[in-house]
């Protein structure tokens, strides 16, 4: 049985690890495009910022560990089409031959690539680049291009494009590199994964650290600024009352999202889904025979709202992790996601876990949110934090949609917010959570926990909007 991985990083590698683990006899190849498999590229601001040192420190492992777990590792290696009658892979070696590889089973995890907006200098004709301090960020490579500048070039300001996680986290480590940070975004307020009222507090630290947020703000140039201006690069933009909006900067970050890269699989006639992304059923089978897909490139299962997209390496994991296990003749499932997520922003984090109002609404729920705050422990014991929390839930069936949370890193807003990602996972009911067994002492929680202190906030306004 030869299995091959297209992909080198979260999905690939699990799925090899998983077979590798099953059958420590099976013949597993992965392929991937560039020389950095199993790099945490959630990790590339934290060595942007200075804080990870080397670069080599942010793989999960590495490549001896890759090969001692029983993979042979194709580096620099491009996949270039799928023959899948023949099951056979055309690829481009890293000598630069071209060679054919059989499967007996072959799972796709090619990942997904950086969104590139319409802004003259970034896409299309003209595209300023790496060299020019113009950067996109998601790969190894990318993450090199950006330190370049930073070593070579000393920047004293940048641009950053997009308020999402990512642009956030290289908003905090920019500032702390030592650079002055514009942040422009074309929404109302930063981070649009959350309710704008948890986005204004999130705002708040951001401003508070001197980064300069523009929100309402659409980017339509960047251009070379010219000589003894204040920065290498212009960067012109439109605010919401249409007025025009420039900055000077040494560099500029783009960073709008992304999209999946299906290339391959597609012109293989794998089908397509939601948002391009090939469509997998919970198995990660993508319908062609003995192909599989996982991770950024495929649709997500979702507990409540069936299929939708939500890249994220904590999914990318565990549809990996099934993908390897189902190539080997398993009969696993991906449990679905609920889109749990946290980020950090200087000192505070961000989270949320399944639905907002606007997206339960959609789903067919009847929700309501309440909002209310609490604190991360008893605040007679030093070092206590407030948290602010959104719970949604369902007015009919009191059952527990979803939660948002603001508040400083270290109230343990992650452990928080996946108490309540546990709730939901197994359809529990907001009084169901203000009903669970939590720990408590004083310097780390309280009788309540914040989170059932959120939950009985539900409660009484639930109750009320029945009455
Ligand atoms: C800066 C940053 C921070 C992030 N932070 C978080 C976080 O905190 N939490 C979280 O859950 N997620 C985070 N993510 C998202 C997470 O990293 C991705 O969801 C995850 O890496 C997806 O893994 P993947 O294996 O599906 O795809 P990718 O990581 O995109 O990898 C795709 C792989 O396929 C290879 N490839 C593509 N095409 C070919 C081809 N034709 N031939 C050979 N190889 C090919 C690529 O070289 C690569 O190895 C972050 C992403 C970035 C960029």
């Amino acid at each position: 049985m030869h299995l091959v991985m297209i992909g080198g990083s979260d999905a690939g590698i699990s799925a090899a690890l998983r077979a590798g683990e099953l059958d420590p006899g099976a013949d597993v190849t992965v392929v991937l495009e560039d020389a950095y498999p199993n790099f945490s590229i959630c990790g590339i601001p934290y060595y942007l910022s200075g804080e990870v040192t080397p670069w080599r420190n942010l793989a999960h492992r590495t490549v001896a560990d890759l090969e001692a777990a029983g993979m042979r590792l194709r580096l620099v290696t491009t996949a270039r089409r799928i023959d899948v009658p023949g099951r056979k892979l055309l690829i481009t070696t890293a000598a630069g031959g071209e060679e054919v590889l059989s499967y007996d089973k072959l799972i796709v995890g090619t990942g997904a690539v950086p969104v590139l907006p319409a802004i003259i200098g970034v896409a299309g004709h003209g595209a300023l680049g790496p060299a020019a301090g113009v950067h996109l960020l998601h790969s190894m490579g990318d993450t090199f291009a950006v330190m370049r500048t930073l070593e070579q070039a000393a920047p004293a300001s940048a641009v950053i494009v997009g308020a999402g996680y990512i642009g956030l986290e290289m908003a905090d480590a920019l500032t702390v590199r030592g650079l002055a940070v514009t942040q422009m975004e074309q929404l109302p307020e930063v981070l649009p994964t959350v309710d704008p009222q948890l986005g204004a507090l999130v705002h708040g630290e951001l401003a508070s650290r001197g980064v300069e947020l523009l929100t309402g703000t659409t980017v339509h140039a960047i251009t070379k600024a010219p000589r003894g201006g204040a920065g290498r690069l212009d960067v012109a933009a439109t605010a919401a009352d249409g007025s025009a909006v420039t900055r000077a900067a040494d560099m500029v970050l783009v960073v709008v999202g992304v999209r999946p890269e299906t290339t391959l699989a597609a012109e293989a006639g794998a089908a397509l889904g939601v948002k391009g992304a090939i469509a997998v059923d919970p198995g990660m089978r993508t319908g062609l025979p003995d192909v599989f897909a996982a991770g950024d490139c495929v649709i997500t299962h979702h507990r409540l709202l069936g299929m939708t997209y939500l890249p994220l390496g904590t999914t990318a994991h565990k549809q990996g992790r099934v993908a390897g296990e189902n190539a080997l003749g398993g009969n696993r499932a991906f449990a679905g996601s609920l889109g749990t997520q946290v980020v950090k922003i200087f000192d505070q984090a961000a989270a949320r876990t399944g639905l907002r109002d606007h997206e339960a609404e959609a789903a067919g729920f009847d929700p309501v949110t309440v909002q209310s705050a609490a604190d991360d422990h008893k605040a007679y014991y030093p070092g206590s934090h407030r948290i602010t929390m959104r719970v949604t839930g369902d007015r009919v069936t009191r059952r527990l949609l979803g939660l948002q949370l603001f508040g400083h890193k270290n109230a343990e807003i992650a452990k928080r917010i996946d108490i309540a990602a546990t709730a939901i996972f197994h359809a529990m009911t907001v009084d169901g959570l203000s009903d669970l067994d939590l720990s408590y002492t004083p310097p780390l929680g309280s009788p309540w926990d914040a989170v059932q202190i959120a939950a009985q906030a539900w409660i009484r306004q639930a109750q009320g909007v029945r009455a």
